[in-house]
């Protein structure tokens, strides 16, 4: 495309004449994980969240698992035929509690870190820049009044559950964002970061960014024991096809399940055409009236058609409920609890929603208030039940 004439030019240092386009997906990482776990649960899967496994002991073709619920302290045992170790950045530090592994490879922990500063353009387009490292940089737009920049290359030794950005990486991504757009940013313009840590196959490669980003399966059937397959690395982008190549290894120890599947099956919200989005939101703001249209096409994008369950008994602006701030109201909360498996406001401003980008602190409190109150009252429900 020419720069000079095409939109994305706009916000890019004159310098820049030529760039190529292609399109691609995105999705919300945590959103994928939940929306995963609701149709497991619909196919019959129970869902624990806030729960560790402690220890597993394999005899005579069983699994005993000792496991932890985080919320309550309540240790429980339970069985499986078979275990599979997805504890991605945690593989290595479960694999001791498992009893009788013969399992010798590593995962690498390569930390990557994202920044969020205010919008440095305004179409919908997303970037990839080249940076002289070889590596390249991302930045896409967010939630309409932010842009995300990422990612970085760290090997990580420390704890999975401590990673936080540091202030060189903060520095290396706002210097390589400046190189290409006119508006320059530093380190005070960042409003908010992420980190996370990327579980690769330790293939014994030097470079953080030249490890193998394939995902690699070890099964461990000991002697005739009870499976145990461990996952090494993996991408978002295929994840369905890991799960399959999973069952496949397991199919031998699981008679009867059908390990290909996915391929044309969508996720719950995800029953509308690929160019049915708009589509989605008018539907939405016919039956809904008392939404915005951006509030619309958030809660298309965050829930798909699950939105218009979500919705169906709201026609005033009084039925949205309380409101906690910017769009969020209390129908959505409902929903997140009874649906998804929210139990605080964390969970509901940063795992399910981003509206923890727009909820000040006092506004965070009054949810966390009306999480607990409605959260007892779920639980008397429940007990009288
Ligand atoms: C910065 C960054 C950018 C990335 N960008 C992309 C991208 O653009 N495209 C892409 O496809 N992929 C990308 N990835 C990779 C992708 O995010 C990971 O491959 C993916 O999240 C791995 O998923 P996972 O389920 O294997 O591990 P995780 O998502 O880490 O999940 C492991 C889970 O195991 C749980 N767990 C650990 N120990 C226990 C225990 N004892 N008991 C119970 N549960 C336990 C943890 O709580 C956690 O929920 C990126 C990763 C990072 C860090």
């Amino acid at each position: 495309m020419n720069l000079a004439t095409d939109e994305a030019g706009t916000s890019l240092k004159g310098n820049y004449k030529k760039g190529f386009e292609y399109s691609d997906c995105w999705v919300m990482d945590s959103r994928l994980v939940i929306i995963n776990a609701q149709d497991a649960a619909a196919k019959g899967a129970e869902i624990r969240v806030r729960t560790q496994l402690i220890s597993a002991e394999r005899a005579e073709g069983i699994w005993t698992l000792k496991i932890l619920d985080k919320n309550s302290g309540k240790v429980s045992t339970t069985q499986a035929r078979v275990l599979v170790n997805a504890a991605g950045p945690w593989l290595d530090t479960l694999l001791p509690h498992i009893s009788h592994t013969r399992t010798a490879e590593h995962i690498r922990m390569v930390k990557g870190s994202h920044i969020l500063v205010r919008q440095l353009f305004t179409h919908e387009r997303a970037y990839i820049f080249q940076n002289n490292d070889d590596r390249i940089i991302f930045a896409i737009p967010f939630q309409n009044k932010f842009t995300l920049i990422g990612t970085t290359d760290v090997d990580y030794h420390g704890k999975p559950d401590e990673v936080k950005i540091d202030s060189e990486e903060i520095s290396y991504l706002c210097k390589v964002a400046s190189e290409y757009f006119i508006t320059q940013i530093g380190p005070e313009d960042v409003v908010s970061s992420y980190s996370g840590i990327r579980p690769l196959f330790d293939d014994g490669t030097s470079d953080a960014k030249a490890a193998t980003r394939d995902y690699v399966l070890k099964l461990d059937t000991g002697d005739e024991e009870a499976p145990l397959l461990s996952i090494y690395g993996g991408k978002i982008t295929t994840y369905r096809k890991l799960a399959e190549s999973v069952l496949k290894k397991l199919s031998p120890f699981l008679p009867g399940m059908k390990t290909t599947w996915t391929e044309g099956a969508n996720l719950p919200g995800g029953d509308f055409s690929p160019d049915g989005f708009t589509g989605e939101v008018n539907k939405l703001l016919a039956a809904c009236p008392a939404i915005s249209k951006e509030h619309a096409t958030r809660l298309i994008r965050t829930y798909g058609t699950c939105s218009h369950e979500m919705t169906q008994n709201i026609k005033t602006t009084e039925e949205l409920g309380t409101h906690f701030g910017h769009q969020l109201y209390s129908f959505e909360v409902d929903y997140l609890l009874s649906h998804e498996w929210a139990q605080n406001a964390e969970d509901v401003l940063w795992r399910r929603t981003r509206m923890g980008l727009f909820l000040s602190p006092e506004e965070t409190v009054h949810l966390e208030n009306y999480i607990i109150e409605k959260s007892s009252i779920l639980t008397a429900t429940d007990e009288e039940k």
